[in-house]
């Protein structure tokens, strides 16, 4: 179900959303409550297919309840602001804007805030061990002539 229809644009080749501000990722929550976090999952209103993404937002003082593993799927976690920490099996690792976590699938984790601030974050999930042309090796050059509607 769409949290978000009214905020999506579908061209043949794309799909865009608009989420809103960050500091308004409150508003969505997760169907099971999780006590004064905000999560959009966005994988259905994008139409990916070969990721989940989601947005998340951890207030001051909130901790994920319990840890998690994944059946199938690596995760990508990129913080982008606040401070906290991240736990995977018996290790801690600081986490902060730029900090940037891969964790495998058999990875137990957990994360809480530890600042006085908001702690923002995108986690990317996506089936380990599937990706083959990556980077630039993916990529193919398309030559046409660059214009933009403005000019
Ligand atoms: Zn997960």
């Amino acid at each position: 179900m769409s949290q978000l229809s009214n905020h999506i644009i579908e061209g043949k080749n794309f799909t865009a959303a608009q989420v809103g501000k960050w500091e308004d990722l409150l508003q969505y929550k997760l169907a099971h409550p999780m006590k004064g976090r905000g999560k959009v999952f966005l994988k259905d209103d994008l139409k990916c297919t070969g990721m989940e993404v989601s947005l998340n937002v951890f207030p001051p003082g909130i901790s994920m309840p319990f840890h998690h593993k994944h059946k199938e799927n690596e995760e990508l976690y990129i913080f982008i602001k606040g401070a906290g920490q991240f736990q995977i099996d018996e290790e801690t690792l600081e986490v902060k804007e730029g900090t940037v976590i891969r964790v495998a699938q058999e990875g137990v984790r957990i994360w809480r805030n530890t600042s006085e601030e908001n702690l923002y974050f995108i986690c990317i999930q996506a089936k380990e061990g599937t990706l083959e042309g990556s980077t630039i090796d993916d990529g193919v050059v398309i030559n046409k002539p660059i214009m933009w509607s403005n000019e």
